[in-house]
């Protein structure tokens, strides 16, 4: 294995999930400790990607280099219930994992397109878990090269927020806390919640899960939904009928199309509410 697998003209569409047009110049896929380090070294700035499900990028935005975190950095391993994953492990791949080896606690998140790093990064949520309660220490490598561990205490934890929005640190891997349960009742619960995410969210459509924040006490999707928005469209984005903080690129939407969107909604959501809605939607400008 190359430590830097390298990949030019690479689609948007293969890198995010809202599946805009256009392409990025370079993406380079990381396979370990020293490639990143060397990356550093070079000064070269970069951007970051997991799985893309929770970004945006502009096509026409400033050359930039992206980055991801191969899955296969570091193997799976575990000490008692604490089990090590590489921060670039596909969310469905821990699951089917979880559900061979009979370790339980992120069966709620089951559905989501997500990588373990991102979802540590945004302090992924829903049905009232959050990724916050399952991590125990996370281990970083800093501009300088340098690698430590970052203890659950010391990320910060909030609503969709963590440290690690606020530092440019490269998450490697995770020490996750998990429970022992049989597999057939963690397949079981996996189905159940892909089942009841798939009759609330459109799951099949181009997302980036909620487009905004929760403001303090109030929902962005009933805030946008009172307007009586869903279903309208900004070019070839689609608010969701069946969720109106979801964004829907019905194909041929572009990056344009969404930014007029998530304009668009602010501003009336503005006019009526005097609430400024903020995107929970990482734009790469
Ligand atoms: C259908 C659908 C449903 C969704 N439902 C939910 C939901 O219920 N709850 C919820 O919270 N979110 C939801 N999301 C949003 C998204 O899945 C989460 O925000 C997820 O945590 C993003 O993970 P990712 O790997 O795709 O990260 P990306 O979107 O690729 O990146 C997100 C941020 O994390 C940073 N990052 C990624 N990997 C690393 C790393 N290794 N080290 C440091 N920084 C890193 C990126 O630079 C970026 O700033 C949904 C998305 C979709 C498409």
């Amino acid at each position: 294995m190359p430590d830097v697998t390298v990949q030019h003209q690479v689609a948007l569409s293969r890198l995010t999930t809202f599946k805009n047009a256009g392409e990025i110049e370079t993406l380079k896929v990381l396979h370990n400790e020293a490639a990143l380090r060397d990356l550093y070294g070079s000064g070269t700035s970069f951007v970051l990607l997991g799985k893309g499900s929770n970004m945006v990028i502009n096509p026409d935005g400033p050359r930039q280099l992206f980055v991801q975190i191969s899955p296969d950095f570091f193997p799976v391993s575990v000490s008692g219930q604490e089990v090590t994953v590489s921060s670039g492990m596909h969310l469905a791949k821990f699951l089917q994992f979880c559900s061979d080896q009979g370790w339980s606690g992120l069966e709620f998140a089951a559905g989501v397109p997500a990588s373990l790093g991102g979802m540590a990064v945004m302090n992924f949520g829903c049905w009232g878990q959050e990724m916050a309660s399952y991590v125990k220490s996370v281990y970083v490598m800093n501009e300088s090269g340098e690698t430590f561990w970052v203890d659950k205490a010391d990320i910060q934890y909030g609503y969709r927020d963590s440290i690690f929005q606020h530092h440019s640190w490269v998450i490697l891997k995770l020490v996750l806390l998990l429970n022992r349960e049989e597999p057939d009742r963690i397949r079981n619960k996996i189905r159940q919640y892909i089942h009841d995410r798939g009759a609330k969210q459109p799951l099949r459509a181009s997302t980036f899960g909620s487009v905004f924040r929760n403001p303090e006490g109030k929902s962005a999707g009933q805030l946008i939904d009172s307007l009586g928005l869903r279903g309208h469209r900004f070019g070839g984005v689609k608010i969701s009928e069946q969720h109106a903080n979801f964004f829907e690129n019905e194909g041929a939407g572009t990056f344009q199309d969404l930014m007029s969107a998530i304009e668009g909604v602010q501003s009336q959501v503005k006019t009526r509410y005097d609430i400024l809605l903020q995107p929970e939607v990482k734009i790469i400008l």
